[in-house]
């Protein structure tokens, strides 16, 4: 009897050990089939995500220093300290769960080398390619003397806004405008139609290189500029629809808005170089003085305000105040 007791609790004992193998293996298998070896990855201390390995990391790192190089090639990418690697078993799927690249990405450091264009120590533009900033103070020096003009050199961590070529060139041409002095006759005897003539006819070819546009949608001429009715009529009439937008014949700054007599609504544009633009009998009045505006922006609406008998707009071009030919601007 005892013996048969005895080779039961053997074989309850060995079934029990074979058990607990199994279940041991089943345990281990699940686990490394789960769990891989990574690399646990800081960077100053803070901890970045598990890499397979540090030559993943390499792999990820340069992936972000090839984005920064989309942005600017000549940045300079770096990191402030070395990774430090701790080896460590994680879930296989967190290893694709992570955001790596994100965290990486805000321990990266970079450093963009900027230029500065100052005129007149004013920031005009902002390259971060050198030839770019040489190209237009080389313009801006040969075209317009008196300026001071200077590249300023400025390393930032982050790019910021760049001044496109066409807004460089805009800029350009802006700064030449307001700074380029123009010859010019002038005249001071207000009923001489040859002597203004022969101001606008000269001053004409430079205002027309310079670019102003037509200020209304509409291209029809009711009244032209010169004599009329015994006196002069010191503006081009061109008549519209009322309402319809009135624009900006160049960027300049806004002098008067306002009723003015005769001219009923009117706004005064300043576009330095003497040069400035009367817009009259205007509906609504868009802008106020001391205003910057734009070209082709739209400063008034088209009304029949002040001495006026339908709507239309009386475009003036004054030099150092004097009337001129307005058409020959637009035209
Ligand atoms: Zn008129």
């Amino acid at each position: 009897m005892e013996k048969k007791n005895r080779l039961g609790t053997l074989r309850f004992v060995i079934f029990t050990i074979l058990s607990f193998i199994l279940i041991c293996s089943a345990v281990v298998i699940t686990v490394l089939n789960h769990y891989k070896p990574a690399v646990k990855t800081y960077i100053n201390g803070e901890f970045i995500g598990y890499f397979s390995s540090p030559q993943q990391f390499d792999e990820v790192y340069n992936d972000l220093v090839i984005e920064k190089q989309n942005i600017d090639q000549n940045v300079k990418v770096y990191l402030e300290t070395e990774p430090t690697f701790e080896t460590s078993y994680i879930r296989e799927s967190l290893l694709s769960q992570q955001n790596v690249y994100t965290n990486l990405r805000d321990n990266i450091k970079t450093e963009f080398v900027i230029y500065k264009v100052l005129v007149n120590n004013e920031e005009k533009m902002t390259f971060n390619a050198q030839d770019d900033a040489n190209k237009y103070v080389e313009d801006l020096k040969s075209e317009v003397s008196k300026l001071n003009v200077q590249i300023k050199e400025e390393k930032v961590s982050e790019l910021g806004e760049l001044t496109t070529v066409e807004k460089a060139d805009a800029i350009l041409k802006d700064i030449i405008d307001r700074n380029k002095p123009i010859k010019q006759n002038t005249t001071t005897s207000k009923g001489s139609t040859s002597t203004t003539e022969k101001a606008s006819a000269a001053i004409a070819d430079a205002a027309l290189s310079q670019g102003g546009i037509w200020p209304t949608v509409s291209h029809y001429i009711s009244s032209p500029y010169g004599w009329r009715w015994g006196t002069i009529h010191t503006g081009t009439d061109i008549a519209g629809k009322g309402g319809d937008p009135i624009y900006a014949w160049k960027d300049g700054l806004v002098t008067y808005s306002g009723w003015s007599g005769s001219y009923g609504y009117i706004v005064k544009v300043d576009h330095g170089n003497g040069i400035s633009t009367w817009y009259a009998h205007c509906r609504k009045l868009l802008v106020t003085a001391g205003q910057e505006v734009s070209q082709g922006e739209t400063i008034a609406l088209m009304g029949s305000t002040g001495f006026s008998t339908g709507n239309h707009l009386h475009f003036e071009v004054r030099i150092n105040g004097v009337h001129v030919n307005s058409y020959l601007y637009i035209k």
